[in-house]
């Protein structure tokens, strides 16, 4: 089983694509059942989009900054 604090080490890899498959799926499943990464899952599957159909434009830094303060105030809500 992944963890809540696993997923979250692992988001930036799973948003570049670079995690295997099993793994992408299982944390997918996660987030998909579990009420704490909850609040943070229509942010993660927007920056997801995001990230993947801005590849050729200027800007993937600021959407992941943008992300990842998304994700700490998620974080520090859920604690
Ligand atoms: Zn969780």
């Amino acid at each position: 089983m992944v963890e809540c604090k696993e997923i979250l080490e692992l988001l930036s890899e799973l948003i570049d694509g670079e995690l295997e498959h099993g793994l992408e799926a299982e944390i997918l499943e996660h987030l998909g059942h579990c009420e704490c990464c909850s609040p943070f899952i229509h942010t993660f599957k927007r920056t997801v989009t995001l990230c993947r159909s801005i590849e050729t434009i200027d800007v993937p830094e600021e959407v992941h900054e943008e992300f990842w303060q998304v994700i700490r105030v998620e974080i520090r809500k859920n604690r």
